[in-house]
This record gives structure tokens, sequence and C-alpha cells, in this order.
């Protein structure tokens, strides 16, 4: 008895020891702080997407305690809104807010895990992302890159655009300077138009002076904030071209293999928080703004005729056809997000089409 009460006393006491060992460590590590620079591609504090990530570094902080401090700047405050990808891989700075479409130039198979034209809704989106395997493509994606992406928002399904004349064949898009990004923008081209990329900064005065002649942002949450129903008499829907864009947080590896793992479990669970939020957001927000648009600003609410969104469909088909032939990663994304769209297609034959038909008391 007795050697066994010893022995348990020891071993107490070992544990004790080792418990005031990994006190005496800790604190060390604990109190190391972390102060990151966060670029955006939105006009600084723009609500929702700026808020966005506003929000993200504030929950980052409040959940570490101050450990790890993120700085957000807004688009052009420390690098061009479009540069922010670039940034990132350079370890200029530790973390981008941007939207993956952006990064065509560097590797088309991004476009996938952004927007994809008649493709997955945000709730579809965040399924194939967090759920559906393609989180573990798009890090293999942005590898190369060395930056690590995150989900950190949801546009849900938006808005079809500001037009100046009105859309009633495909034969209307012949000449047209919209801009629009993404897969979106290859389908316009495809229908004969001009597609540009600008950034969200530069659309209202671009399209006021007639430098492009449509635009597509949003929704009306944002887009009434952005004014373009002072520049533009039609706003159409629905916006086949971003049925759920989602937004993405990223970390350059180096950055990111710097932390210790709780405040990395962190960064993910800001992210998760960040992601909820914002499709939240915008759908809390966007009808009101709609009735403002419609009662306040008289904007003329217009429709795309189905058989020009049937064409517009066929010739999106054709713009992924054309890039999954020319690039194996491109390819590789494209089928594993089909597999899982045609997955949650079939369920949702029985769920989401059916629930259409009967909604809402
Ligand atoms: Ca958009």
């Amino acid at each position: 008895m007795k050697r066994r009460k010893f022995i348990k006393n020891l071993g107490i006491g070992a544990a004790a020891a080792a418990t005031g060992l990994a006190t005496r460590v800790a604190p060390a590590r604990a109190q190391k702080k972390y102060n990151w620079k966060m670029v955006t591609t939105w006009p600084p504090h723009l609500p929702a997407l700026g808020e966005g990530a506003d929000l993200f570094a504030q929950w980052v902080s409040e959940m570490s305690n101050g450990r790890l401090n993120v700085t957000v700047y807004g688009g052009g405050e420390l690098v061009p809104p479009l540069g922010v990808f670039d940034a990132v891989t350079q370890g200029t700075v530790e973390m981008g807010h941007s939207a993956a479409y952006y990064w065509v130039g560097k590797t088309p198979a991004c476009q996938f895990f952004c927007a994809v034209p008649f493709g997955l809704n945000a709730q579809g989106m965040n399924a194939w992302i967090l759920n559906g395997g393609g989180m573990k493509l798009w890090e293999e994606v942005y590898a190369p890159f060395n930056v690590k992406p995150l989900l950190g928002g949801n546009s849900g399904v938006q808005a079809g655009g500001w037009f100046n004349k009105e859309i009633k064949t495909i034969d209307d898009y012949k000449g047209l300077k919209m801009r629009i990004p993404g897969l979106g923008g290859k389908v316009v081209a495809k229908a004969g138009g001009n597609a540009v990329l600008v950034a969200g900064g530069e659309i209202f005065t671009n399209l006021d002076r007639g430098v492009i002649d449509a635009t597509e942002w949003v929704g009306p949450y944002h887009d009434l904030k952005m004014g373009f129903y002072k520049a533009a008499k039609y706003y159409y829907w629905p916006g086949w071209h971003e049925p759920g864009t989602c937004i993405e947080i990223t970390v350059g590896k180096k950055a990111w293999d710097s932390l210790p793992k709780d405040l990395q479990a962190i960064v993910e669970a800001a992210a998760y928080k960040s992601n909820i939020w914002m499709l939240g957001e915008f759908e809390a927000k966007n009808n009101a703004a709609l009735q403002v648009l419609i009662n306040k600003h008289k904007v003329s609410i217009k429709q795309f005729p189905p058989s020009v969104l049937k064409v517009l469909k066929s010739y999106a088909k054709e713009v992924i056809e054309e890039i999954v032939s020319k690039d194996p990663m491109s390819k590789k994304v494209y089928e594993a997000f089909l597999k899982f769209q045609n997955d949650v297609g079939e369920w949702a034959k029985y769920t989401e089409e059916q629930y259409q038909t009967f909604k809402y008391l």
C-alpha cells in the first residue's frame, strides 16, 4: 500500500512538475504578438465586402486576445485593388481579401472557386468547397503561388447588371462594352460584347462618362450605395453570371507557417464566421435596397428574356470547355465541380426545386 501510495504521489508530483514546466514555457510563446497586414480589392470599409474584411480582423483580434492583429487596407491604400494576390504571393503583406476570379491571368482554375455562370449557388459553393473536397483542390491551385485560400464570404445570387439599352435578343450584346469579370465576362465576349475588368472604386465614373456601356457589380444593397442608378436606366436580373460568388481570404504560406496552431485555428474560425456573416448581410438587406431603387429612384427593373439566357448558358458551356481543354488543372477542378453539381442537383430535385413551387407562408 505504502509503496503504491508513494508511486501515486510521485505521479502527481511529476504531473505537477510537468504542468509547472508547461506554465513556465507557455506564456513566453503566448505573449508573442503578430502584426499582419491585409490588403483588399474593395474601397475602404465598403459595406459588406470591406466591412467583412474589417470584421474578420476584429474577430481575429478578439479571439486571440490581441495576439494576432490584422490591419486592413482598402484597395489602393497599400497596393492596387487588383494587386492583392501578387502582394500576398510575394509576401509583401500577410493576407488578402478579394475574389478568386480576378487571378485568371495567374491560373485559370481559380475561377471555379469564385463564380461559375449557371453553376452552384451560395449553398452549393459552401458545400463543395468546405464539405465536398473543393478546398483541397483550391489549396492545390494556389500552392505554386505560396498562398493559402480560405472562404471569407458570399454574395448570394447577384443582380444581372446595369444597362443603358434593353437586352431583348442575344444580338444586343454585340459591341456592348461591359464591366464584368470572370467566366461571365468571357460569355459576354462570346456573345459579341467587349468585357472589361474595372475595380469597384472606378466603375461608377467609367459608367457615368460612357467609358463602359454597362456594368454588373453585386446586388441591390451594394449597387444602391455605388450609385449606379444615376448612370444607367435599366437594372437587369438574374445574375446568371454569378449565382453564388465566393469572397476569398488569402494567407501567404510563410506567414501561415509562422503561426502557432491555435492562432491558425482562430484565423480559420474567423473566416468561417465572415463567410456566413456576409451571405446573411446581403440576404437581409437586398430587398429594402431594391425597393428604394424602384420606388425612390424610379429604376426600370428588367428580366433577361429566357431566350437570351438559353443562349448565354450554351456559351458558358463552350467557354468552360475551351478553358479546360487548354489547362489540365482547370480540367481537374471543373470535373470535380461538375460531379458535385450533378450530385447536389439530383438531391435538389427532391428538396430545393420542390420547395420553390410551394414556398412561402
Ligand atoms: Ca459581380
